[in-house]
């Protein structure tokens, strides 16, 4: 039996999960939409952690994820991990997006985290049809759970109404 996989509408920083994912940028250090909100509620000390992040590996590349303290949130950590920007389809931006989903559920479990809670990645700021986000969401979540995993509940953060019916019909489907 895999994971247990809910969707709820709301803010992520509010989340009590042990892990909640940021959809970060390369330079992890802060922009809009769901990151500024985890800066803005999390408090300087994510920033801090960031900054050994680039002063020990420059930073973080699409798909890859890499973890900070959740500073004042209710989270454990706060797991960041950088979407494709979408252009067109032409750039692996699925196979990208994918790992993303991946390396984020592979850090909580070596953080030995039961539960972890996702914004929807890329949908935002950077562009990847909705609809298409939820799907791979979706996959690489249940194909990950049916490998050898602890976390217990993964939770998809619908910022809006809207986004909760596309991954409520993308879990249903
Ligand atoms: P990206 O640059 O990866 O597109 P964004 O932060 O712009 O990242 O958007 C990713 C998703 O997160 C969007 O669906 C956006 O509506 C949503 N989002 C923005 N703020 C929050 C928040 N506080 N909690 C949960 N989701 C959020």
């Amino acid at each position: 039996m895999g994971a247990k996989i809910k969707v709820i509408l709301g803010d992520i920083t509010k989340v009590h999960a042990d892990a909640i994912v940021n959809a970060a940028n390369t330079s992890l250090l802060g922009g809009g939409g769901v990151d500024g909100a985890i800066h803005r509620h999390g408090g300087v000390q994510i920033l801090e952690d960031c900054r050994k992040i680039i002063a020990r590996q420059g930073g973080c590349r699409v798909g890859e994820a890499v973890y900070t303290t959740a500073g004042n949130l209710p989270a454990k950590y706060v797991i960041h991990t950088v979407g494709p920007f979408w252009k067109n389809g032409e750039m692996q931006e699925s196979y990208f997006l994918t790992k993303c989903y991946q390396n984020s559920l592979k850090l909580a479990d070596e953080l030995a985290c039961k539960t972890i809670a996702f914004p929807s990645i890329s949908t935002g700021i950077y562009k990847f049809p909705k609809d298409l986000a939820a799907q791979i969401a979706i996959k690489a979540i249940s194909d990950y759970m049916a490998s050898n995993s602890t976390i217990e509940e993964v939770i998809l953060v619908a910022f809006e109404e809207e986004d909760k019916d596309i991954l409520n019909n993308a879990l249903t489907s």
